[in-house]
C-alpha cells in the first residue's frame, strides 16, 4: 500500500477511536519513523504529517539533520543512557517519551541551558525488561521531578502494553496507566498505544499515539 494511503486509513481508525471516547477528546499522532526512510518521513510529510518519534539518539541525530529545513516535530521514545544526554540536548526535541527515572531527570536538569518538556515513562505491566518506573513509585517520582528540577518540564506519562500480552492484560496496563495521569497535577498528555493498540488506548484515554509498523512495514 502506498504511504498516503497507509496515513489516511490510520487517521480513520484513529477518529473513530477518538469519537467513540468522546468528541471532546483530541489525539495527536506521532509517526514512529524508526523502521522509516528519510524518503519515507519527507512522504509522511508531503502528506501532512509534522510529528515523527526515534528510539535511538544516533539515528535520531541522523534524520534530524537530513531533514532540518523542514519544520517536524522529533519525539524521543527509547531508554536514554545517561552519556547520551548532551546529544539528545543538542537535538531540542519537541518532548521526551522515555524519562524512567529521577536519577535521569536531575543528570538532566543539571546539563539542560532551556527546558526540555518531558514525559514520566511508566512500567504499568511491570515487565522486567521494560524501562519505567515503577507504578508504586510514579507519583512519588513525578512529584519530586516537578519539585527539583526546573528545566524539566513534566507534561504527563507514556506507557506501553504488555509485551506479546492478551488484550485483558493490555487493557489493564492502560487502565492502570490512565488511573494514574489522573492522580496528577497538571498534566496534559497521556502517550500510550502502538499499531497494535491504540484504539484500546485511546478507549482508555490516550491523547498521543505513537505508531510506526502500521504507517511504515509491510
Ligand atoms: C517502536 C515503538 C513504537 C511504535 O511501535 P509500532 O508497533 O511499530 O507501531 C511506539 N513506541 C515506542 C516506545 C517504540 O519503541
Amino acid at each position: 500500500m502506498e504511504l498516503k494511503k497507509r496515513l489516511d486509513h490510520l487517521l480513520e481508525r484513529i477518529e473513530k477511536a477518538r469519537l467513540a471516547y468522546s468528541r471532546h477528546h483530541i489525539v495527536r499522532l506521532v509517526a514512529v519513523s524508526k523502521y522509516a526512510s528519510l524518503e519515507q518521513v519527507q512522504g509522511l510529510y508531503a502528506c501532512g504529517q509534522r510529528a515523527f518519534g526515534e528510539n535511538y539518539i544516533q539515528e535520531f541525530g541522523r534524520k534530524a539533520t537530513s531533514l532540518q529545513d523542514l519544520p517536524l516535530e522529533w519525539h524521543m521514545l527509547g531508554h536514554l543512557q545517561h552519556n547520551k544526554i548532551n546529544k539528545l540536548l543538542e537535538l531540542k526535541p519537541a518532548l521526551l517519551h522515555s524519562l524512567h527515572s529521577l536519577e535521569l531527570a536531575q543528570a538532566i536538569d543539571t546539563r539542560a541551558k532551556e527546558p526540555i518538556n518531558a514525559l514520566l515513562q511508566v512500567n504499568v505491566s511491570a515487565e522486567a525488561q521494560k524501562s519505567g518506573v515503577a507504578l508504586e513509585h510514579a507519583l512519588e517520582t513525578y512529584a519530586k521531578i516537578s519539585q527539583t528540577c526546573p528545566k524539566i518540564h513534566l507534561q504527563g506519562l507514556m506507557a506501553m502494553g504488555p509485551l506479546g500480552g492478551d488484550e485483558a492484560q493490555i487493557e489493564k496496563a492502560f487502565s492502570t496507566a490512565r488511573d494514574l495521569f489522573d492522580k496528577l497535577p497538571n498534566a496534559k498528555t497521556l502517550s500510550m498505544g502502538m499499531s497494535g493498540d491504540f484504539e484500546l488506548a485511546i478507549a482508555y484515554g490516550a491523547n498521543l499515539v505513537r505508531v510506526g509498523s502500521a504507517l511504515f512495514k509491510d
